[in-house]
Order: C-alpha cells, then structure tokens, then sequence
C-alpha cells in the first residue's frame, strides 16, 4: 500500500481533495513540488487514509475521470453531428425544402440567374412542373406598362424577386411559382402580351429589364 501510495501521489492530492473528508492537506501545500508534497501525505496518509478511504477515493478519482471521458465524447459527438448538420444544409440563398417555399413570405431580391436556384428533386416532386417557359422583364416605367408606377392586376405594388406577370388562366393570380435559376416568386400581375407559356418578370429598373432580354426557364408551379 504504502509504494502505491507514492506511485500514485499526485492522484491521491486530487482524490484527497474531492473527499471532503480528507481534507488535511492545506491550499498552501498544492504550490508545493510533488517530492516534497509525498512527505506530508504520507505523513497525512499515516493518520487520515485507511485503505477502505483510499479506495472511495480512487473510485471517485476514476469515477470523475469516467465521466469527464463521457462528457468528452458526448461534446465530440455534438459538434461531428453540427458539422454535419452545416454540411448538409443549403447556401443561404437556396431554398431548403419545398414546405419553406410554400409558407416563408417571398421577400424582395435582385432578379439574376443563379446555378443554385436549379429546381431540387424536392420541388420537381411537389409541384406541377409547366414546361419551359419565355421569360420577359418589365419594370415600373410607362414604356412597360402604358401607366408609370402601377399596380399589379392583384392590387400588390410590384417588388422586384416577388412579382412576375402570367397568363391567368394557366397560371391563377396568387400562385408561387418556381422559375428555375430564379427561385420562388408570385403570380401577381397580368399582360397584354402576356399568354400560355410566357412570364413577365418584375425588376426595378427598366435598364435591368432591358439588360436581362428574353431568358427560357423551367416553370413549376408549386401553389
Ligand atoms: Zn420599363
């Protein structure tokens, strides 16, 4: 006992410590080097430590070391499993799912094609896919709407990521529609020129309108 003792010294401080029981070696004493530590616990030892005290003392020794193990671990596997969890998710500008298409408000955003607005199985699976549609580009000006400022058939004022013009009887006013490379917008507005498979799309200004032309997309009609 007593060379297990010095052998395991330094773990016996601690264990000392965590048994308040034993607690007879003073805060002063922990700044002292372990050689000269090992003199007073076996000092300590002599008259404190019966072996029954020294085994609650290394069980509690290994039961903390047991469970800071256990608390690693878990930690580790948390954070593998946020890693995980950020690879998996979408950059912040693609849509996750279909259901966050079908419920978030469509908030306005700069009208521009992006390879990561490509329709996801997901949205190919629940929506109504149209076919490949004309994409045209309007804007408020009186040249693209014979009334400068309007607003859309629907009431809405037009907002650029968020209103595009459709043929009605194809596409019911209201409707989310996914243009792919474009992302989710609302069926909001009508036009004269505007029928079967052909979408106005609303941006602010009629040089943007004018410097995005005519586009081909694949429409899906999600609502
Ligand atoms: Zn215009």
């Amino acid at each position: 006992m007593f060379f297990s003792l010095r052998k395991h010294a330094s773990k016996l401080i601690a264990a000392t410590l965590a048994v308040s029981t034993m607690a007879s070696i003073s805060a002063a004493a922990l700044d002292q080097p372990v050689a000269m530590l090992s003199s007073n616990l076996n000092a300590s030892v002599g008259t404190v430590l019966n072996s029954d005290q020294i085994n609650t003392a290394e069980q509690a020794l290994s039961k903390a070391e047991a469970e800071a193990k256990k608390k690693a671990e878990a930690e580790a596997a948390k954070a593998e499993s946020a890693q995980q969890a950020a690879s998996n998710k979408p950059s912040s500008n693609q849509q996750s799912s279909v259901s966050d298409l079908l419920t978030e408000p469509v908030s306005a955003k700069t009208v521009a094609y992006s390879s990561s607005l490509l329709a996801t199985d997901s949205i190919k699976k629940n929506s109504t896919a149209l076919g490949n549609y004309k994409l045209t580009f309007y804007c408020p000006c009186e040249k693209c709407n014979g009334v400068a400022g309007a607003k859309t058939a629907s009431g809405t004022t037009p907002t650029e990521g968020r209103t595009i013009a459709v043929d009605s009887s194809v596409i019911p006013l209201g409707s989310r529609v996914y243009i792919e490379g474009y992302g989710v917008f609302i069926a909001e507005d009508t036009g004269g020129a505007i029928k079967n498979s052909k979408i106005d799309v609303f941006v602010s200004s009629h040089d943007r309108a004018y410097e995005l032309g005519v586009q081909y997309a694949n429409i899906y009609l999600l609502g």
